[in-house]
């Protein structure tokens, strides 16, 4: 599912790209992803790096911070090295 997301982010991007927009588009996103999260409206995936809404439905308490995920998967992965950690 991830993966299909990045497919389909990068095609688009790239068709941006053709259309002579140059990179500007991408960095304006990035930044604009950075801003939200400094707002603290979207959550960077501890696992994969990408920026979800903090309203996410697929997050982890854990004391007390929460942790978000893109995807089950991921949360899986961040849950899985939890349970590694604490042996
Ligand atoms: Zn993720």
């Amino acid at each position: 599912m991830l993966k299909f997301v990045v497919i389909a982010i990068a095609g688009y991007f790239l068709f941006k790209l053709i259309m002579g927009d140059k990179r500007k588009k991408a960095e304006t996103i990035s930044q604009k992803n950075k801003d939200l999260a400094a707002e603290g409206i979207m959550i960077k995936d501890p696992v994969c790096g990408t920026f979800v809404p903090k309203d996410t439905d697929i997050r982890v308490k854990q004391g007390s911070d929460v942790h978000c995920f893109c995807s089950y998967e991921c949360r899986d992965t961040y849950v899985k090295q939890l349970e590694e950690k604490q042996g």
